[in-house]
């Protein structure tokens, strides 16, 4: 299927100057897996910016940006040998992304009828707000906005709301100005990968179910 939402190029020169948290740089690392059009996007942007930060020619497209960009979700320093094998993941009844693969995840967990989460901890930033979201087919999530950024990749299913339609492989970013509410797709359950920006904080009926049970 053809991806029609992606990370935005501010977003993107976020990734390769360091500066996106750990939470949204996994959802996008999750989106860059399967976007061959934003891995050459990153690429290019990360040559343009090196060339205007450093005044010199263009370095050759790094082919490495999205390896380092893994290593840094995994944790500075570089992790000893020991401790690079796959973290143990619950049966989620789904296939995990490769980005995830040393993501510490949790069972799902109940959230509301047909709504459930899973709290995914990032080694490299324990303060990462990010968790996986499942809604059954059909399923209306409460209205809600943000004070910053949310950044959200669906994973399986598809999800819709004022503003479009989101298949597996898209990536949506919500500012402060997008109030929404989405609805889950009828033809099946959605999984998506879902992280706040720092002190981002869910306003309405959404943000007052999830702060004491996830924390955020
Ligand atoms: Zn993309």
């Amino acid at each position: 299927m053809t991806i029609a939402h992606h990370p935005s190029d501010e977003t993107l020169l976020r990734l390769a100057a360091g500066t996106l948290g750990a939470g949204p740089a996994l959802v996008v690392a999750v989106h860059l897996e399967g976007c061959a059009a934003c891995r050459e996007r990153l690429a290019g942007l990360e040559a343009v910016g090196g060339a205007i930060l450093h005044e010199m020619p263009p370095a050759p497209l790094s082919a490495d940006l999205f390896g380092r960009t893994m290593e840094r979700l995994e944790g500075m320093p570089p992790t000893p040998v020991q401790d690079r094998v796959p973290k143990r993941q619950p049966a989620l009844g789904i296939d995990l992304p490769r980005a995830m693969r040393r993501c510490d995840v949790g069972p799902w967990r109940w959230l509301g009828p047909g709504f459930k989460w899973s709290k995914v901890g990032i080694a490299g930033d324990p303060e990462a707000k990010v968790m996986l979201l499942k809604g059954r087919a059909g399923l209306h999530l409460p209205a809600h906005g943000h004070t910053g950024l949310e950044f959200m990749q669906v994973l399986s299913g598809s999800l819709s709301d004022e503003r479009g339609q989101y298949f597996p492989g898209d990536l949506d970013e919500a500012d402060d100005q997008v109030d929404h509410r989405p609805v889950v797709g009828q033809d099946s359950d959605c999984v998506c990968l879902a992280a706040l920006e720092g002190d981002t904080r869910l306003h309405g009926w959404l943000g007052r179910l999830l702060r004491p049970i996830v924390g955020f």
